[in-house]
């Protein structure tokens, strides 16, 4: 306010606040939110079904499976029993016979079955954390997010909406 009592608008810009850098902390809390929500889901809806060894895509699409059972093979963190990290972009996947089964034709159009509606959400908010490792750990997915945080702060951009999970 000047001297007369009228509001007067600075002719320089705004100084815009540098965006603060989410520490790790921040970083892991969001990456076990999102890892915690991806396997309830899948374990709510069982999208893959395995029984007696098979899985839904082994059943529907037994051709794809001749060499190789379910979705992981070659992957170093296959383990006896399974899966032996925490990759959250894996569990935000579904092979191509799952999408189709979870994408309903409507005369409006394909629509996503609540399974799918919410992997993709997750999936999102992963993305826009930068947690998107295929195949990879939990301590990759974190570094990706890091040096994403990083180069978000020098090019002075936040990370966009407030997140959900
Ligand atoms: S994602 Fe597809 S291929 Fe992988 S285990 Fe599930 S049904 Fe099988
Ligand atoms: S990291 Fe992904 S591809 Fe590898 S074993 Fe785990 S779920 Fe399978």
């Amino acid at each position: 306010m000047s001297m007369d009592g009228k509001k007067r608008t600075s002719p320089l810009p705004a100084r815009r606040a540098a965006p603060e850098v989410r520490p790790p902390e921040f970083l892991e809390k969001k990456f076990d939110a999102l890892y915690a929500a991806a396997c309830a889901a899948l374990e709510r809806h069982d999208p893959c079904a395995v029984r007696g060894g098979a899985c839904h895509s082994m059943r529907v699409a037994p051709e794809r499976h001749k060499k190789y059972p379910f979705c992981c093979p070659g992957c170093e963190h296959l383990g006896a029993e399974g899966c032996t990290v925490e990759s959250l972009y894996c569990r935000l996947w579904l092979c191509e016979p799952l999408e189709r089964l979870h994408l309903k034709r409507t005369p409006q159009g394909r629509v996503p079955s609540p399974l799918l509606k919410e992997l993709r959400r997750l999936r999102r908010e992963a993305e826009r954390w930068g947690f998107q490792v295929f195949r990879g750990t939990k301590q990759e997915s974190l570094a990706k997010a890091a040096r994403k945080q990083k180069r978000l702060a020098a090019a002075g951009t936040k990370p966009g909406r407030k997140g959900s999970v």
